[in-house]
């Protein structure tokens, strides 16, 4: 009897303890949430890895080399990639976004607004948002966090916002 208590109160903790951990937020809950230092950058590259039809990026300045780098290896395998940097970075010593427009992705300059952080729209699915920033260097010195929600309607509302700055946002010429 006491031991059919014991295993009555053992089973349900050890069926929780052998569950398949699925970190992506597609697969076991709508969201994830990382903090800087240790995984914001990286789960920024993973979940550019996984898109297979657009990205959208708003940003101050995009100069982080895998965030960059992520982006135009998902623009060379197909992906719509759009990025809107602030245009009021100043020109200098680096560019907003110095790797995206020599790949030929479109890099749009919003002249009006300088965003807080930055965003993205994987897919019209994937929202990207937080404390975050895509610029070089600040992951080990920032207190950051990136939370990724995986909602088609918050995505479309956040679509519809990117949207509504790419519309007064300079085109790069061909784009
Ligand atoms: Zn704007």
């Amino acid at each position: 009897m006491l031991l059919a208590l014991i295993l009555l109160v053992l089973l349900p903790v050890s069926a929780w303890a052998q569950a398949p951990r699925m970190p992506e937020p597609e697969q076991s809950r709508p969201w994830a949430v990382y903090f800087a230092p240790d995984a914001g950058a990286q789960a920024v590259v993973e979940a550019i890895g996984r898109a297979r039809k657009s990205v959208r990026v708003q940003t101050v300045a995009l100069t982080s080399p895998p965030i960059a780098e992520a982006l135009v290896e998902a623009h060379q395998r197909g992906v719509s990639v759009e990025v809107i940097v602030n245009g009021k970075v100043p020109k200098g010593r680096v560019a907003a976004a110095p790797s995206l427009a020599r790949a030929g992705i479109a890099v749009l300059s919003d002249r009006a607004h300088a965003p807080v952080g930055g965003m993205a729209v994987i897919d019209r699915q994937v929202v990207l948002t937080g404390a975050f920033s895509f610029a070089a260097g600040p992951d080990n010195a920032s207190a950051e966090n990136l939370l990724v929600i995986s909602d088609a309607g918050l995505a479309a509302r956040y679509t519809e916002n990117w949207q509504a700055h790419a519309a007064h946002s300079v085109r790069p010429s061909g784009h």
